[in-house]
């Protein structure tokens, strides 16, 4: 079974933003699944924030991408042919080799889903990494105690949006999220259960978090950097904590970003400022399915997906989510004939 493929490739580091002559949408021939082997159709691809720096040429957690070759990311798929113990065709299936319709892959480097529990594109959020890393940060970063005050920038976001609602579920007497834009912040009031939302793009994002914390916050959960790690520092209480899971306002940005001008006043504060990786927290998986799981069947934990349609708009998908165009966990769907 011989497959035409379309995959995207990083054919240049962007300087800045990622322009579209930084990539190429090239075609590929796959060969039969060699033993061991799957051949997966890929119904779901992830896009996110850390594949910004996927595209520099620097080391981190994670290698960059490699000029030429396909880009990879978290996918979901239907097995098409196995030459694998135990992975029948029709099986689903979630993997690393996303960015591309058809996937080779080892059986050792899928995982079978139980689309029984959630639909398949849940894997990629709530039931992915992404939830994943919203319930490590409140519970083993930034633990939330009962009756605290919690911040959440980024909160439309993927992981911004499942977080708010686990603070709330862990205690928190007030939960406080900023996103871009009126229409977020009405969603964050609506949907996804906030008690007071930020614009982050009107006004003075200081005076409106002090104006949201009357009594301070105790707890910030991340995602954005810069101004709103300054302005959370500003409002904490005595003894706050803050899980640094992401700084996507200068993901982007061509040199070194200054640091928390307020960053001082957190050694009178006693603040517990913690990086977090969620590969860090892979021991709670189990832990965070069960309750994502009961939360979603009895409709208390509201997850939200913006789907764009067709491998050819993957990289449109990646580029809007970094401009914020997504509500929840931004999705590309192939739809195959
Ligand atoms: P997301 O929040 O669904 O999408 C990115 C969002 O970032 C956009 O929708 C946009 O929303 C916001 N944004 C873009 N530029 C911004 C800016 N200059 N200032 C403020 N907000 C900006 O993405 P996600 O997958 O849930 O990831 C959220 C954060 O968590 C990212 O920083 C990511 O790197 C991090 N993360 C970390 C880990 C870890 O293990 N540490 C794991 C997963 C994700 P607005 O419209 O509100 O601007």
């Amino acid at each position: 079974m011989t497959v035409t493929s379309r995959e995207w490739r990083l054919v240049a580091r962007p300087f800045g933003e990622p322009k579209p002559s930084d990539f190429e949408f090239a075609t590929v021939t796959l060969a039969d699944p060699a033993p061991g082997q799957v051949l997966v159709r890929n119904d779901w691809l992830s896009v996110d924030p850390y594949m910004r720096g996927r595209m520099n040429d620097v080391e981190s957690y994670i290698p960059p991408f490699v000029l030429g070759e396909a880009m990879t990311g978290s996918a979901v798929g239907t097995v098409v042919a196995s030459a694998a113990e135990g992975i029948p065709v029709g099986t689903t299936v979630s993997h690393f080799a996303g960015w591309r319709e058809y996937a080779l892959a080892d059986a050792k480097a899928v995982q079978i889903v139980d689309t029984a529990l959630a639909p398949a594109q849940a894997y990629l959020g709530v039931l992915g990494t992404t939830g994943l890393t919203a319930y490590a940060g409140l519970t083993e970063v930034a633990p939330v105690k009962e009756g605290d005050v919690v911040f959440i920038s980024g909160a439309a976001g993927a992981v911004g949006s499942v977080a708010g609602q686990i603070a709330k579920k862990l205690g928190a007497s007030r939960v406080i999220g900023s996103a871009g834009g009126p229409e977020k912040t009405a969603r964050l009031l609506n949907e996804f259960g906030f008690d007071a939302a930020i614009d982050y793009r009107e006004g003075d994002l200081y005076g409106e978090l002090a104006a949201a914390a009357p009594d301070g916050i105790d707890v910030y959960f991340d995602n954005v950097g810069g101004d709103h790690l300054d302005a959370a520092i500003t409002t904490m209480n005595l003894r706050g904590r803050i899980a640094l899971c992401g700084a996507i306002s200068a993901y982007n940005d061509t040199e070194l970003p200054p640091g928390p001008r307020h960053l001082p006043l957190a050694i009178g504060k006693r603040i517990n400022m913690r990086g977090m990786n969620v590969s860090d927290h892979y021991h709670q998986i189990p832990e965070w399915y069960g309750k994502a799981a009961a939360w979603i069947a009895d409709g208390s934990l509201r997850t939200e997906e913006t789907v764009f349609e067709g491998i050819d708009q993957a990289l449109d998908a990646f580029t809007a989510m970094m401009a914020g165009a997504n509500t929840g966990k931004m999705l590309v769907r192939l739809q195959h004939n």
